[in-house]
């Protein structure tokens, strides 16, 4: 699959653009929070769509304030349900400020997705015919701070003598386009199944809960940040999606953070997910 922007995004952190300015200002909020920075449970949690934020320099994208907290602009309810899975396992997350509007930081940047002028049947005029600097601008300010965190957690843990599994938590829309989704919680994975078949297993055994299994897309398709944390450095790694109307009361948050919780910590305590760097790491399953 092709997916070569028209106007790629410079490498903006060796070569930026004599025409860029940097995005944030003083009174904008730093680009992503780190809950539980110490703790060293063998797992970093990560939300990439946490937060629904924009920088002050680019107003509202043109759009209305009702529109900036639906779906297209964050994972709603999935900020609290990191934090009270982080707590229930005393393990470090970090979580995005800014909406997923300004840059996709489950992208890679300089594809067209990552910065959409059209997201769920909604335009968003302040995306609409950006170019190369402005692109570059959203990615320094926003999508390199945020995975330089997580890098550091991972790095932090690993200097402790852990190699940490990586937890992604999303939440989805159980309508989009039209199309009904019938799942309750999703687990999504590449080509690495230590924590997605046992995890998968599990909450399959919870009566009532349909769970679904790369549904309602796959987590080989869109995986950029599990594959950059967890694949490429060989470890272990899944993604959850929750369906955003079970997120909408603190009973309902509670719940699942800790079904997963209870679920995790089982799966990170099996050898070879996430533990000792020597002795771990039997590398992923086929
Ligand atoms: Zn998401």
């Amino acid at each position: 699959m092709s997916l070569q922007s028209p106007s790629p995004v410079s490498d903006a952190a060796g070569d930026p653009s004599s025409e860029e300015r940097p995005l944030l200002g003083a009174a904008d909020p730093p680009p992503f929070q780190v809950f539980n920075g110490d703790a060293t449970a063998p797992v970093v949690i990560v939300c990439d769509h946490a937060g629904r934020a924009i920088p002050a320099a680019l107003g509202t994208l043109g759009l209305d304030d009702d529109l900036l907290h639906r779906h297209i602009a964050y994972d709603i309810g999935a900020a609290q349900l990191t934090r009270l899975i982080a707590q229930r396992l005393a393990a470090p997350a970090v979580l995005a400020t800014y909406s997923r509007l300004v840059i996709d930081l489950n992208r890679q940047p300089g594809e067209p997705q990552s910065i959409l002028d059209v997201s769920d049947g909604v335009r968003v005029p302040g995306n609409a015919g950006i170019g190369a600097a402005e692109r570059a601008a959203r990615y320094n300010a926003c999508h390199a701070p945020y995975h330089q965190a997580i890098d550091r957690q991972i790095a932090r843990l690993r200097g402790l003598g852990t190699a940490p599994a990586v937890f992604s938590v999303h939440t989805f829309t159980p309508s989009l386009a039209g199309a009904d989704r019938m799942w309750d919680l999703s687990v999504l994975w590449n080509e690495d199944a230590r924590i997605a078949a046992p995890l998968i297993d599990r909450l399959r055994r919870e009566p009532g809960l349909a769970i679904g299994d790369n549904e309602p897309y796959s987590g080989r398709q869109l995986a950029y940040t599990l594959n950059r944390h967890g694949g490429d450095a060989g470890l272990a790694n899944v993604a959850v999606e929750v369906r955003q109307d079970h997120c909408e009361s603190r009973w309902e948050l509670d719940r699942w953070a800790t079904l997963l919780a209870t679920a995790l910590e089982r799966i990170l305590a099996l050898p070879g997910v996430g533990g000792d760097e020597v002795g771990g790491g039997d590398g992923p399953a086929p």
